[in-house]
């Protein structure tokens, strides 16, 4: 017997990675968020409890037939505290633990998930494995929380192989049956316990009695060996128009000191008002380095400059057109690049590219 698993082993790459598969289990990553909060009673409101307290409330996690361990955050936070300073936190984690594990669930508050999940999807070049980010809108420890079904079924996700290889090999978020890509999903609903949607790709996954694979998960173009690229740029802003919007508010926000990137949340499929003043604001800007993208306020759709008078204006000048990203992917991608490189126009260059299946590709 000992000698037929000796010889499976050596001559069948099959049967080594059979094992290897099964052998690995899961690293759930804590990071705060509803979903392990508790009541303080002095203030009524809620904050975060450490990981305990939700390991307590989960007996299930017992249940499953491959091991899962946990790791948390040494002050677990509310994620309106996200940093990118946690982001590469927990990028060090997936990099350092990523050869142990066959997948990673992160457990996290779902008003920055969005914001986390785009940041990671950059982060983690050559990502082959999956990283599920999960939450819940009630904590663990209420009668009716979501909170188990949607760790659960992460996990499971996170697990899932086929022919040897991950189903999902790509950053995710999996919340109240669905399964969206990480870089185009998007807290749309701050009650429902559907509090994400996908506005511009579909869904890659749907938990029923069975979980469905919809088989649009691909990976991004994998060069080789997990790259954690941690240098992320804080010298960053949003501006979103609206009518009335003051020159002189925008003239300000463009004379912060240090500032590098800007996205510009526009109207429709990218306009913006086109009196002289503000687009010579953003020419010089422009001209000083700063990078300034074009994302639409519309969820669905996205910017296509030169449509309107209103957006070819901005074309002229260098803005550049973030297509259907959203507004997480767009910040995060630029905070991303920008820590990367130094010259402004290979920002542009690679602003422009599909990097992770976060934009429309032409
Ligand atoms: N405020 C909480 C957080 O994002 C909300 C949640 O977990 O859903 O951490």
């Amino acid at each position: 017997m000992l000698f037929l698993f000796f010889y499976l082993l050596q001559c069948c790459p099959k049967f080594y990675l059979f094992l290897h598969t099964m052998s690995n289990g899961i690293l759930l990553i804590y990071t705060g968020g509803t979903i392990g909060m508790v009541q303080d009673y002095e203030t009524g409101t809620l904050k975060p409890f450490n990981f305990k307290n939700l390991r307590k409330h989960i007996p299930e996690l017992s249940r499953f037939n491959f091991p899962i361990d946990s790791i948390s955050l040494e002050n677990p936070i509310d994620s309106s505290n996200m940093q990118p300073s946690i982001w590469v936190e927990i990028a060090t984690i997936i990099e350092e633990k990523y050869d142990e594990y066959n997948g990673f669930v992160i457990l996290h508050g779902s008003d920055t998930m969005a914001y986390t999940a785009s940041a990671l999807s950059f982060i983690l070049e050559n990502l082959d494995k999956p990283v599920v980010l999960t939450g819940s809108q009630l904590p663990m420890g209420i009668i009716r929380t979501d909170g188990r079904e949607n760790l659960i079924t992460a996990i499971e996700i996170a697990h899932a192989h086929k022919k040897g290889k991950p189903i999902i090999q790509e950053v995710v978020i999996y919340f109240e049956y669905y399964l969206y890509r990480g870089n185009r999903a998007v807290k749309s609903n701050a009650t429902l316990f559907e509090a994400f949607s996908s506005p511009n790709y579909p869904v890659l996954a749907e938990a029923g009695v069975n979980i469905q694979y919809y088989g649009v998960s691909t990976p991004a173009k994998n060069k080789g060996k997990l790259t954690v690229n941690k240098q992320i740029c804080h010298d960053v802003l949003s501006l979103r128009l609206f009518p009335g919007i003051s020159n002189h508010t925008i003239e300000h926000l463009l004379l912060t000191p240090g500032l590098r990137g800007l996205v510009l949340e526009t109207f429709g499929s990218g306009n913006a008002p086109t009196n002289k003043e503000f687009i010579a604001l953003l020419k010089e800007a422009i001209q000083k380095g700063i990078v300034v993208v074009n994302v639409s306020q519309c969820l669905k759709g996205g910017v296509v400059q030169g449509t309107y008078e209103t957006s070819k204006m901005l074309e002229e000048i260098g803005v550049i057109s973030a297509k259907d990203l959203t507004f997480e992917a767009a910040i995060t991608k630029l905070m991303y690049l920008l820590g990367i490189y130094s010259t402004p126009s290979k920002v542009k260059t690679f602003f422009q590219k599909n990097l992770r299946g976060e934009m429309m590709v032409d």
